[in-house]
């Protein structure tokens, strides 16, 4: 997503130029290769993707699955100039060295099949952004209590646990351990698959607030004026926010119904995940929702299984209990989404992070103002985390930082791009 849109950017400034583009996966896509079978965008494919280049479907409010997005940003790296190359399998190392020559970039890359090898190179963007590395596990959740001798599946798991699942199969209780956008893409993906002897239980952990999918983005039929426009939400959001009213504000825009929740009416976590109505109802009549509650372990009761939770409640199986890791999705501790650095780096590379909020647009406009040359930063005003998450608990003023970071610096960005430029 990052990656792409800082190519999409530099084909549109400079076609002409050579530009290889290089990622550890395969495939063009990024993270989401390893993302879930049944994953599907939780906003309208308009709203991502590589700027500029068209999504292969006709109605706009498609939520693509995860199979059309990979196909999204293949068709853009087929769709590129002869200059410009996608390398799969392939991983940035460093820049070994800064020269003064035209092509001042010493870069060091690392294949399997050739070994390390150098490419001189002018610019280097690091656009790793979110940079997804998995999900919590059960021995990095500071709730696991050590108990639970089972194994926990993942999500990559989940197909083929239904599907091997036959009539002669002991009936099970499924626990989705987690209540964000995992956790709720996996509860509809069992309930519309499971038995119907099968069970099913959601563990949120922190109950979480969702983006209200139908109310920030109104069908044709409801769509009026006064509706405000998400970037519009986000900045109400912020203009009230002091830098500690955090979870007040997030009630405000819930009890307004802009956020909402699966079931818990005082829920005050959001992390930018969308949720529509049908998805919500799917979940709250195919499950047993625990909210505000933590999985702990389970115990083996001879004929029954116990399910433990964190505030002393626990749930009794007499069915096969299966576990399901959906807590929270991790990212590698240099994800952009954790830290921001200025986008010039000493060893003469530019990194974008997420400066914008979302890595696409991020890396799409910086590169876009990355290309007037280098005194562009003597104009651009920078704003980012005075602090890295990498190392520290995101908490809940982590989001109001993010946006008020996202908008700041699209203000800023604003002296240096074009309306045009800004709209892109
Ligand atoms: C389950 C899930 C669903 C999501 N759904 C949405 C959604 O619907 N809408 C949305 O806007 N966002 C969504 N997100 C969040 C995020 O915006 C997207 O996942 C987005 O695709 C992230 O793109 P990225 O380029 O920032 O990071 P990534 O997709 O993680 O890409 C980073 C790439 O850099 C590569 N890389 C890292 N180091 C090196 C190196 N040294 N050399 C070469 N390559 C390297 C990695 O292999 C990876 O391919 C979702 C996240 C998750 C976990």
């Amino acid at each position: 997503f990052g990656g792409l849109n800082a190519v999409a950017a530099l084909r549109r400034r400079i076609p002409e130029a050579k530009v290889l583009c290089v990622d550890l996966h395969k495939e063009p896509g990024g993270s989401w290769s390893d993302y879930y079978d049944y994953v599907r965008l939780h906003a309208r494919h308009p709203s991502f993707g590589v700027s500029g280049h068209k999504w292969h479907f006709n109605d706009p409010t498609i939520l693509a699955p995860r199979d059309d997005v990979l196909y999204h940003f293949k068709s853009f790296v087929n769709s590129m100039p002869p200059s410009y190359s996608f390398s799969g399998e392939t991983e940035f190392l460093r820049v070994a060295e800064k020269t003064s020559s035209e092509y001042p970039l010493h870069v060091i890359l690392r294949r399997d099949d050739a070994g390390e090898y150098d490419v001189q190179a002018r610019h280097v963007i690091n656009a790793t952004g979110f940079f997804y590395s998995g999900h919590m596990t059960a021995s990095e959740d500071p709730h696991n209590d050590g108990s639970s001798k089972q194994l926990e599946w993942g999500t990559s798991d989940v197909s083929r646990l239904l599907q091997e699942c036959d009539d002669s199969t002991r009936p099970r209780t499924y626990v989705v351990v987690g209540g964000g956008k995992t956790g709720i893409d996996t509860a509809c993906y069992l309930s519309q698959h499971k038995r119907v002897e099968d069970d099913l239980v959601l563990i949120e952990g922190r109950s979480k607030l969702f983006l209200n999918r139908e109310r920030v983005f109104p069908d044709k039929a409801n769509l009026s004026i006064w509706n405000p426009t998400l970037p519009e939400i986000y900045l109400d959001m912020i203009l009230g926010w002091d830098g500690t009213n955090s979870k007040e504000r997030m009630a405000e825009f819930r009890d307004r119904g802009i956020l909402h929740s699966v079931v818990n009416p005082d829920a005050t976590s959001y992390m930018f995940a969308h949720l529509g109505a049908s998805e919500k109802d799917l979940v709250r009549s195919s499950a047993q929702v625990i909210s505000d509650d933590y999985f702990v372990g389970i115990e083996d009761h001879g004929s029954t299984t116990r399910i433990k939770l964190s505030s002393g409640s626990h749930l009794d199986s007499a069915k096969e209990v299966l576990l399901i890791n959906c807590r929270t999705s991790t990212a590698e501790p240099r994800s952009g989404y954790l830290f921001d650095v200025h986008p010039v780096r000493p060893d003469g590379s530019t990194t974008f992070g997420g400066l914008l909020g979302s890595s696409g647009p991020t890396n799409y406009k910086y590169t876009l103002a990355h290309t007037q040359g280098a005194q562009v930063y003597d104009r651009l005003a920078i704003y980012g985390f005075k602090h890295t998450f990498a190392d520290r608990q995101i908490d809940e003023h982590y989001v109001f930082q993010f946006i008020l970071k996202g908008i700041a610096n699209s203000l800023a960005l604003m002296d240096v791009l074009s309306l045009e430029d800004m709209k892109s």
